[in-house]
């Protein structure tokens, strides 16, 4: 029998994950290790006894086999979540490409080496009106350094020690005599460590409604019996599905469990965060982008220790290391932040499935448009679907027109503005309502259309759009596919065939000028490059400050506008012609979310969906707001071309400084692939494999990314588990190919 190894990390919370030890495996524990087990190892020169984690299980000795130490013995109790947390690894690197150490980088947090800055805070204590008095006193006697100390204290009763200090350029001695005659008290805390302090907890205030009830009690049925399982509920917005988590969440808390919630980043607002603090007081921490990493290290730890019951935030707060976890929400589960877009490219949504199972824990999706992916596995039986189908507060959807923006042009009306979308803005404006004009730019879209009779370049082979490329080409971003741009259109014969180009700085300019006396707001990535100006344009609108806001997606996210009466969507098939097999559900996502911005507010919405496709189905459905509708047609698609969740997708991208380097490695792997389906083919040949499809190379969508081109490979199958075999086979590939042509796969 071959001789296996194993490698295993020492220590890992203070370890720097870098660093792996390989042990040999006696003989009589090859059947009984697995990975994530603890071990117990021989270190150092002395061989002392220390503990350890199984991070690989190799055949490959790493250096010399007589010096590979053999582990001692292995601990069968080794229940600590850490071990947990490295099979989760195992299998976020499994499934998803990565390298081990890139797995475990993203599933448990490392101790940063700069430790987290404790930070100092003044709070003012005296009662103000004393304080006010002070102050004059101060300023009569010119006592300017207090003066200013203390004028700064009553705007803010805390202030950071560091600004006093830094900014304020107060001297340490006036802070001190401040403490000592009891105006102030100085704490040393870190301000994350409770957020939102000041919110106070309040007695349970809302009785749940029968459809929340229903699910509730639905899922708690199968909990109480020990059943975990996946849910879906399908719920419009303000059909109260937060209050359904909440009230989950805190029967699990009275179990002794504890809950994750992920909330887009995007949405994990104020509002949103105010609720969570209402209902559970401090036993809530949160997670976002702007904590640093020994922060995110630190609310890792309070989970860990026991402190909080609950954590909400954005992707990676399913890595939280619970040591009892029950219970993990996924809010707006179509969302594609869940879907990492760096190493490891994991998806929370599947990920979080998979801890759940090996935690004997539940999980509960929720959206008001899910993901296709999500909705199908609930149709099959994967997941348990509950529906909400009325909102809280019984207020009508808004009233939806579909504009033709052929007609448009055909009546000479050649403005990006509507005549019914002119019209609604007037009558609006001298309501003094607000107004959301909406452009769904989705990064990049290139594609090519008649605006005489709406037909779109597409590649006859994928069904996606094709995209305009500077050489003048047409090409399929799945399967390479090109042809010549075109000057007339192929349908009607048309030159007003080209791309279509409107950014939102364009549009803004259009509307300036016919409205001159109308207050606009622009949000877009160029006026938010801070996360500040993106809360403070949104808070403007909120604040009625401008009667319209233009914007992208990200004004149809997350906030609730109620003088809000009309939404303008300016061009629709902006979204749809994307070279993406998901264009459509996006867009529904999209048109959907954005018209039910429309209408918060007592009065009832209007929404314009201008599109030069009033056909598509993906449009005629958001326009009904009818989801079952868009389901069917869209899963009908999948199944026809083979796309997920029809069947499975593995995409290798090839990137290289070198174009050709890329190509000739993309055209290497791709005659491997070829080579381990014929192998595995005949291997079967009763002839009950199941077809795999390989697409490609093309260029990838962003076909240059810091200087390195980018070329795609494509595998479609129906079996998942031919793609992993495939997958597996073509590491050792990859690697050699990596050496010998500096390509990254
Ligand atoms: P969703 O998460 O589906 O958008 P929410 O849970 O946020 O819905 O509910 C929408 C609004 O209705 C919130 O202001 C919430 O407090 C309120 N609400 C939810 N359920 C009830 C209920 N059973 N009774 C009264 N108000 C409710
Ligand atoms: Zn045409
Ligand atoms: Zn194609």
């Amino acid at each position: 029998m071959q001789a296996k190894y194993a490698n295993v990390i020492i220590d890992i919370v203070h370890s720097d994950l870098d660093k792996t030890f390989q042990y040999k495996i006696p003989e009589y524990l090859l059947e009984k290790i697995q990975l994530g087990m603890e071990v117990v190892v021989p270190f150092g020169k002395s061989n002392r006894l220390i503990k350890g984690y199984v991070i690989m299980i190799t055949d490959k000795p790493e250096f010399e086999i007589t010096k590979i130490k053999e582990i001692y013995e292995i601990n069968y109790n080794s229940l600590l979540i850490e071990s947990k947390q490295i099979q989760l690894a195992g299998w976020i690197k499994e499934n998803y490409g990565s390298t081990m150490i890139q797995s475990l980088k993203t599933v448990i947090p490392i101790k940063q080496k700069v430790k987290s800055k404790e930070k100092k805070i003044v709070i003012l204590i005296l009662q103000e009106e004393l304080a006010k008095e002070k102050l004059e006193l101060f300023k009569n006697k010119h006592y300017t350094a207090k003066a200013r100390l203390l004028e700064a204290l009553l705007k803010d009763t805390t202030v950071s020690y560091e600004v006093i200090v830094k900014k304020l350029k107060i001297a340490q001695s006036v802070i001190k005599s401040f403490e000592q005659e009891n105006m102030i008290r100085i704490e040393t805390e870190s301000f994350y460590r409770n957020p939102v302090k000041k919110i106070v907890k309040q007695e349970k205030s809302v009785a749940l409604n029968t459809d929340q009830s229903g699910v509730v009690e639905g899922i708690w049925k199968d909990y109480t019996k020990g059943i975990r399982n996946t849910y879906l509920i399908h719920g419009v917005t303000g059909s109260g599905k937060t209050e359904v988590y909440m009230e989950l969440i805190q029967r699990v808390i009275q179990e002794g469990k504890q809950a994750i919630v992920l909330i887009p980043e995007i949405s994990l607002t104020f509002q949103t965060v105010t609720r969570f603090y209402q209902r559970f007081g401090d036993r809530v921490s949160i997670m976002n982008s702007r904590l640093s990493a020994g922060e995110k290290y630190d609310q890792m730890m309070r989970a860990r220790n026991n402190d909080i019951d609950i954590m909400i935030g954005p992707r990676s707060a399913l890595f939280t290391p619970f040591q009892n976890l029950g219970l993990i929400i996924i809010d707006e589960e179509h969302e594609s932040s869940y879907k990492s877009e760096s190493m490891p490219r994991y998806h929370a949504r599947e990920t979080a499935i998979q801890w759940a199972k090996m935690l004997h824990a539940s999980v509960v999706l929720g959206s008001a448009t899910p993901s296709i992916d999500s909705y199908y596995r609930a149709n099959t039986g994967e997941y348990v679907l509950y529906q909400l189908s009325s909102r809280v507060q019984k207020r009508e959807l808004s009233k939806v027109y579909t504009i033709d923006l052929r007609e448009e042009l055909r009546e000479g009306n050649r403005s990006i503005l509507s005549m019914k979308l002119q019209e609604l803005i007037e009558e609006k404006l001298q309501k003094q309502q607000q107004i959301m004009l909406f452009i769904n730019r989705r990064g990049f879209a290139g594609f090519i259309s008649c605006r005489s009779c709406g037909h779109v370049m597409k590649c006859p082979h994928c069904d996606v759009s094709l995209t305009v490329h500077n050489n003048g080409q047409l090409v399929c971003h799945y399967c390479g596919y090109q042809e010549k741009e075109v000057s007339k259109c192929p349908n009607c014969g048309s030159p007003y065939i080209g791309g279509f180009k409107a950014g939102t700085q364009k549009i803004e300019s259009i509307v300036k000028s016919r409205y001159p006396n109308a207050r606009i707001l622009r949000m877009d990535m160029d006026t938010t490059k801070t996360k500040e100006g993106h809360e403070r344009i949104l808070k403007a609108f909120a604040n009625h400050e401008a009667d319209i806001l233009i914007g992208t997606q990200m004004i149809v996210k997350g906030h609730d506008f109620p003088n809000v009466t009309l939404v303008g969507i300016l061009a629709a098939d902006l979204s749809l012609h994307t070279a993406d097999y998901r264009a459509s559900e996006k867009t529904f996502q999209l048109l959907t979310q954005a018209a039910g911005r429309a209408g918060r507010g007592e009065e009832k919405g209007e929404v314009v969906i201008q599109t030069y496709t009033p056909d598509h189905y993906s449009i005629v459905a958001a326009a009904k707001q009818d989801y079952k509708d868009f389901y069917q047609q869209e899963i009908l698609f999948r199944s026809l071309m083979s796309y997920p969740p029809a069947a499975n997708m593995m995409v290798i991208m090839i990137t290289s400084l070198k174009y050709e380097m890329a190509q000739n490695c993309a055209d290497i792997l791709k005659t491997e692939i070829e080579q381990i389906i014929q192998e595995k083919k005949e291997k079967e040949q009763s002839g009950n494999m199941q077809i795999i499809q390989v697409i490609g190379p093309a260029d990838a969508v962003i076909a240059k990314v810091n200087d390195r081109y980018q070329k795609v490979i494509y595998i479609k199958a129906e079996q998942y588990d031919e793609l992993i075999h495939i997958k597996d086979r073509l590491e050792n590939i990859v690697e050699l190919q990596e050496q010998k042509k500096s390509v990254n796969i």
